[in-house]
């Protein structure tokens, strides 16, 4: 009989007095009587009620932390604190033991460093259950939101011969042997020899290929693993995270923060509706270790008050020129207070400047436009000032950038200039220029980091703690 009725539903039963088989992982278990059994549906365990002077001493003993059990019994109105209904157990049967002396995971709380070390177990914690259960509802309704919109889900290419960005933070991939790599006569690495017969590294981002796409489906996505061997040992940055490029023909940069803000606004419902109990223990988890920074660096608001927040809001929109007169005029840049002095029009933001116009000055969501062209990307589309170009970054608090997009250059001649000026050759791109030479059309789209929209979301401080196994400089365990 491996029929068996998930923790959710049996804490949810209008029903008692009735058999049920539970199975799970033992989180607790005291007086040789109560046992606390959590299955991951939820983050509430189930209490099964052992009647222990009928119970085998060998059996007992082999009831521990971690232990999977199987467990029959009754479940019935629970007369104790803390639950509504309890299971009395029939027969309890050991599935696989744990050992209490070596199993990591002890119900008490342990740092999250620790339990990165342990990201194998670390599933198991009420924590985590509750961070990988809002990733689940947040990527669904990802999908959901686009396919209401009659969007195509796009599979754009893991490896490519691209580098989106011309950044070159990329992974090389190769089937060389690498004590023994051809060589060219010049002394070259012989990409001709290798798989593809040219150099190839794993994607940064799939829009460019994500744009070919929209020039004929319309309205298209991605959802899909991205790449960057960037040194950055931040809370913000992976090697391996996953990113969300929507790119819609026919729209111009207003439709594109419409579509961003929209779909922000969606997910984060969705999630607040779907993980009621999960949102409503991570809020705890933050306000618990917000308690034991000093009081002017805790937040004003609870989790919960944040995303409520975020919803009830309309986002900030300014153009990065505007950005740059509020910031040169505040408070902590003429008192100095800033690690970097706001040098003025046409260099990037630092994130602490970021975080001053969204934390301190708007107190709320904030999308950026018009940045100068030279920190920006090639295929941007210029504005008719010959300074800035069409981009948008949209900023969160706690977050800093967790979208950056912009309308494209759809006038070939431009983009040309553009990409020469930039030194990004042009014969490599001949298929990405092709859409400009054949029915081009202005277009628009943006990348979303998902994992710091998760951050958001459940108000955890590192991204290394809500992707299940994070890619790291000098980490790929697991
Ligand atoms: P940042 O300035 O924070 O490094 P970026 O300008 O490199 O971001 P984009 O190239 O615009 O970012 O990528 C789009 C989105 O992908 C970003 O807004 C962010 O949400 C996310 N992102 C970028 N790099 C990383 C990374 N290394 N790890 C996780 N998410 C990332
Ligand atoms: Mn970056």
């Amino acid at each position: 009989m491996s029929q068996r009725t998930k923790i959710k539903a049996l804490l949810q039963s209008q029903q008692t007095e009735i058999d049920v088989t539970v199975k799970g992982w033992v989180r607790a278990f005291r007086s040789n009587r109560f046992i606390a059994l959590n299955d991951g549906s939820t983050n509430n365990n189930i209490q099964v009620v052992v009647d222990f002077e009928n119970t085998d001493p060998a059996l007992l003993k082999r009831i521990t932390v971690g232990a999977a059990l199987s467990v029959q019994g009754k479940l019935i109105a629970s007369l104790g604190k803390g639950q509504t209904v309890e299971v009395v157990a029939n027969e309890i049967e050991i599935l696989g033991d744990s050992d209490p002396e070596k199993y990591p995971i002890q119900p008490k709380k342990h740092s999250l460093e620790f339990l990165r070390e342990n990201a194998h177990l670390r599933f198991r914690t009420s924590t985590f259950g509750a961070i990988f259960r809002v990733r689940n509802s947040l990527a669904f309704a990802v999908h959901q939101f686009f396919q209401e919109r009659g969007f195509v889900y796009l599979h754009t290419p893991v490896i490519t011969a691209s580098d989106a960005e011309g950044a070159g933070e990329t992974f090389h991939v190769t089937n060389f042997d690498l004590d023994n790599i051809p060589k060219t006569d010049t002394g070259e690495i012989d990409f001709k020899q290798d798989f593809f017969g040219r150099a190839t590294n794993l994607t940064v981002s799939g829009q460019l290929e994500g744009e070919l796409g929209a020039m004929a489906l319309s309205d298209i996505y991605t959802f899909g693993p991205t790449f960057r061997a960037e040194n950055s040992n931040t809370t913000r940055h992976l090697a391996e995270f996953w990113m969300i490029e929507p790119e819609v023909a026919f729209n111009d940069l207003v439709d594109n923060m419409d579509l961003a803000e929209d779909m922000l606004k969606y997910v984060i419902k969705y999630a607040l509706d779907k993980n009621a109990d999960d949102i409503e223990f991570l809020t705890q988890r933050l306000t618990e270790e917000e308690k034991t920074k000093p009081q002017n660096e805790r937040s004003e608001m609870t989790l919960l008050e944040k995303l409520q927040f975020c919803l009830n809001n309309d986002f900030e929109r300014l153009t990065y020129t505007e950005a740059i007169d509020i910031l040169k005029e505040s408070t902590p840049n003429k008192k100095k207070k800033f690690v970097y002095p706001v040098e003025g029009w046409g260099t990037d933001l630092q994130s602490e400047h970021e975080r001053y116009l969204v934390e301190k000055h708007f107190k709320k969501p904030v999308i950026l436009t018009d940045y100068p062209k030279e920190i920006k990307a090639f295929y941007m589309r210029q504005n008719d000032d010959g300074k800035t170009v069409r981009a948008m970054d949209i900023l969160f608090p706690g977050i800093g950038e967790i979208v950056g997009g912009s309308q494209r250059e759809e006038r070939l001649d431009k983009l040309e200039q553009r990409m020469n000026e930039m030194g990004i050759p042009t014969e490599e791109l001949w298929w990405y220029l092709d859409t400009r030479r054949f029915g081009s059309c202005p277009h628009a789209g943006f990348g979303l980091g998902f994992e710091r929209l998760v951050l958001f979301v459940t108000g955890m401080g590192n991204i290394r703690d809500v992707i299940p196994f994070p890619r790291f400089p000098k980490n790929a365990e697991f």
